[in-house]
């Protein structure tokens, strides 16, 4: 079995089918119920949302309409799933029925996003609840509409016409609870939660077609994508696709032959970032949770690549074997135990450095909407591009894009061509960023000898100096012996300077930057096209080459086909003048 991200064809989260050819919905066992997190209280609007989509998920449905009244008092969720048989309508409400697990060591091989058999029966504690559903399997023709009363009892039943699917209607919510009716809040924030929720089960399920009505107005619209990448642009518009890099890994954990799988989705920080942290959203087998661990990760994956006050957008979803999951740790599952942890981690961090990586591959659309993967592959063809063989080779080894510097503009800026257009690359940055990463790669204290003689330091910067692996000595009066200094500095004619200013506060990672920063070429310095080319290839194959360390962006690129339209190379005179 592999844990792969689930398409609508997918077969391995069917819930096994009886002999009857559908699932059994069953009431659990007294000793299964008890090792389950139960208890949880469906105390908002969102949760309802979530708890009727997981539904219609796991009854493999790929499309999903839903409607809310103004209140949002009323919520009816409709798919076209696999339906329910009148059998399991009759039974589906009652407390701890469910078609998806049976016993105890079901609990250790969870692939449904239900188990507990707890939602039903729950909204008729604090809803009315009506169903009206017809099952796929077997094939009556005709649907049925159920109503329950508290405590999930069927009340009326009837049969109706429908398509194979099911609609799960609640309404009166929370009618006849009115301390938890005036807890809610606002209409509009309650939307903007059930939004949040909607966006985030899509992301985990690319491939369903979502239709959320206001008031009967279609208030939310999500097209299928392949990839959770597709998604994006229709969640966050002000981005595009091409803004956000995805990889999809396949990956073999210790103890099990089965591959489990890692998607990631990353705003390049050039391109897609936030105002808030709001964007840094882990997934595993199909639902959103929170792994703090890899939050952080990807958090300081990512540090040093956007400003200060901006914050990455970033999907994780892994999908692995159940039994490394225990999601019993919270009540609703927004939390869970997950095993080989530090592996995870570790593939993250991988992850995250190819996806950020520029490589023929990867390499984004311009910023002119074209791909720039499928120009290139037009422009070798065409061999516009001029490189000596052993570069060429060289380039190829190690993935590099063709990138060759051709001039230098303004003692700034480093002009390269590229197959499929021009790009303009600012060359301190540039330097910064391959010279941050080597730094951050070795910092490397190396023995000053003789001592570097500095005067008239305070308190804290001695202490700040100490902090950062510099041996500083007390020398005499107000004078002390700086006896190792790092070693990208130690030829430097400013390295008095440079120690001071490290000596004047910041972290280990500050002190690199600022370093960094210094001992980067300047611009305004001129540059040969060798030099120009060596700032290319090292800066190419930095991890994160999007950006410098303070999140400025490195480069920009420009597509040949927008140069041929501005200048309209396909007017028909362009022809006779032989262009
Ligand atoms: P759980 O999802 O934990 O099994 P629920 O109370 O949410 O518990 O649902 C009870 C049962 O009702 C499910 O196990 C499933 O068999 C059936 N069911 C609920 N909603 C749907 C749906 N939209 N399509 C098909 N079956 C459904
Ligand atoms: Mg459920």
């Amino acid at each position: 079995m592999n844990y792969e991200p689930r398409t609508s064809t997918d077969s391995h989260y069917v819930p096994q089918q009886t002999k009857k050819g559908y699932d059994q919905i069953q009431a659990l066992p007294n000793h299964v119920i008890k090792q389950i997190a139960a208890g949880e209280v469906i105390s908002s609007t969102a949760a309802v949302v979530r708890e009727l989509v997981e539904n219609a998920l796991d009854a493999k449905a790929d499309r999903l309409t839903i409607s809310l009244d103004e209140q949002l008092s009323c919520i009816q969720v409709a798919d076209n799933g696999e339906g329910i048989t009148l059998e399991n309508l009759r039974c589906c409400a009652s407390p701890h029925t469910t078609s998806k697990i049976q016993t105890f060591a079901d609990l250790q091989k969870i692939v449904s996003l239900g188990f507990r058999g707890e939602a039903l029966h729950s909204l008729t504690q604090i809803a009315s609840l009506q169903i009206f559903s017809r099952p796929r399997y077997p094939e009556s023709g005709m649907g049925y509409g159920v109503q329950y009363n508290q405590g999930g009892t069927v009340v009326s039943e009837k049969t109706i016409a429908l398509a194979p699917g099911t609609i799960v209607s609640v309404s009166d919510l929370f009618k006849d609870l009115p301390a938890r009716r005036h807890a809610l809040p606002k209409v509009s924030q309650q939307l903007k939660t059930i939004q949040k929720t909607i966006y985030e089960i899509a992301l985990a399920h690319p491939y369903l077609t979502w239709q959320v009505y206001h008031q009967d107005r279609l208030w939310l619209h999500l097209s299928p994508g392949e990839t959770p990448q597709q998604l994006f642009p229709q969640i966050l518009p002000k981005f595009q696709q091409s803004d956000f890099q995805y990889i999809c890994h396949r990956i073999t954990l210790p103890e099990i032959t089965e591959e489990s799988q890692l998607e990631l989705v990353v705003g390049l920080p050039d391109r897609a970032s936030r105002h808030k942290g709001d964007w840094i959203k882990t997934a595993i087998n199909g639902r959103c949770v929170r792994l703090p661990e890899l939050e952080q990760t990807l958090i300081s994956g990512l540090m040093r690549t956007l400003p200060r006050d901006r914050h990455p957008i970033c999907w994780l979803h892994l999908h692995t074997h159940p039994s490394f999951i225990d999601w019993n740790r919270h009540p609703s599952k927004a939390e869970i135990y997950l095993r080989h942890l530090s592996f995870w981690r570790e593939k993250t961090i991988h992850a995250l450095d190819e996806v950020l990586k520029l490589n023929p591959e990867t390499v984004p659309e311009t910023f002119h909407n074209q791909r720039l993967g499928e120009l290139l592959k037009v422009g070798e063809e065409k061999g516009s591009y001029q490189v000596t063989t052993t570069q060429k080779k060289e380039k190829e080894a190690v993935n590099l894009i063709p990138l060759s510097a051709i001039a230098q503009l303004h003692n700034t800026y480093i002009i390269a061509e590229h197959p499929s257009g021009i790009w303009l690359i600012e060359q301190h940055i540039a330097h910064e960023r391959i010279i941050y990463e080597q730094l951050e790669a070795q910092w490397q204290l190396t023995p000053q000898d003789p001592p570097l003689i500095l005067n008239h330091l305070s308190l804290s910067q001695q202490e700040q100096l100490e902090r950062l692996g510099i041996e500083i000595d007390a020398f005499g009066e107000d004078t002390w012996a700086i006896r190792t200094v790092p070693k990208i500095l130690q030829q430097r004619d400013d390295l008095t300077d440079a120690i001071i200013e490290l000596s004047q506060g910041g972290d280990l990672q500050t002190a690199q930057v600022a370093t960094a920063c210094r001992s980067a070429i300047r611009n305004g310095t001129p540059l040969s096209v060798p030099e120009m080319q060596e700032i290319l290839d090292g800066w190419q194959r930095t991890r994160h080459p999007h950006t410098c360390p303070h999140g400025r962006p490195i480069y920009l690129s420009l597509a040949e086909t927008s140069l041929a339209k501005f200048f309209r190379r396909h007017w028909v005179i362009g022809k006779s003048h032989g262009i």
